[in-house]
């Protein structure tokens, strides 16, 4: 699958927040499976057969992590097939052995699938302005929330 025809299939879902990942992931084609981990691991992206891969995620982890992982894998199926092999790990902070570079460039585009520009700039047209009523609406940690828009993050 092109880079832009996955860009146009994430779009697609991002008519009105939240974006829902799982159909999302699907329609990409990878299923999204739960798996009952530990809490230091937040997902994987594993070779199903030759032409496909499938996501796994911590099922112990807050639906709003779950959602982040998600997109996170989503974005190394989409930006780093080549690189993933038969499949990669990420701990808690998003760290597979990938190089820095890839986890980054996941973890942006993993923003951009759960809070597209336009339909914060909707909400924000509507009247939410905290980042908690924004987190809330996106189905995103708080801190995920601050980082998108620029903002420092209290915990
Ligand atoms: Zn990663």
């Amino acid at each position: 699958m092109r880079i832009e025809t996955a860009k146009a299939i994430i779009r697609q879902h991002q008519e009105a927040a939240p974006v829902h990942v799982i159909p999302l992931a699907e329609q990409l084609g990878v299923p999204v499976f739960y798996v009952d981990w530990p809490e230091d691991v937040s997902g994987m992206i594993k070779r199903a057969d030759d032409e496909h891969y499938a996501i796994y995620v911590n099922e112990n982890h807050h639906s709003h992590r779950r959602r982040f992982t998600m997109a996170h894998e989503c974005a190394h199926y989409i930006l780093h097939r080549d690189a993933i092999g038969d499949g990669i790990y990420d701990d808690a902070l998003y760290r597979s052995g990938l190089p820095n570079k890839m986890e980054y460039e996941a973890n942006r585009m993993a923003a951009d699938i759960l809070m597209p520009h336009h339909l914060i700039s909707e909400a924000l047209d509507n009247g939410l302005d905290s980042i908690q009523s924004l987190a809330e609406l996106f189905q995103v940690s708080q801190s995920a929330m601050s980082i998108r828009m620029g903002v420092p993050y209290e915990s």
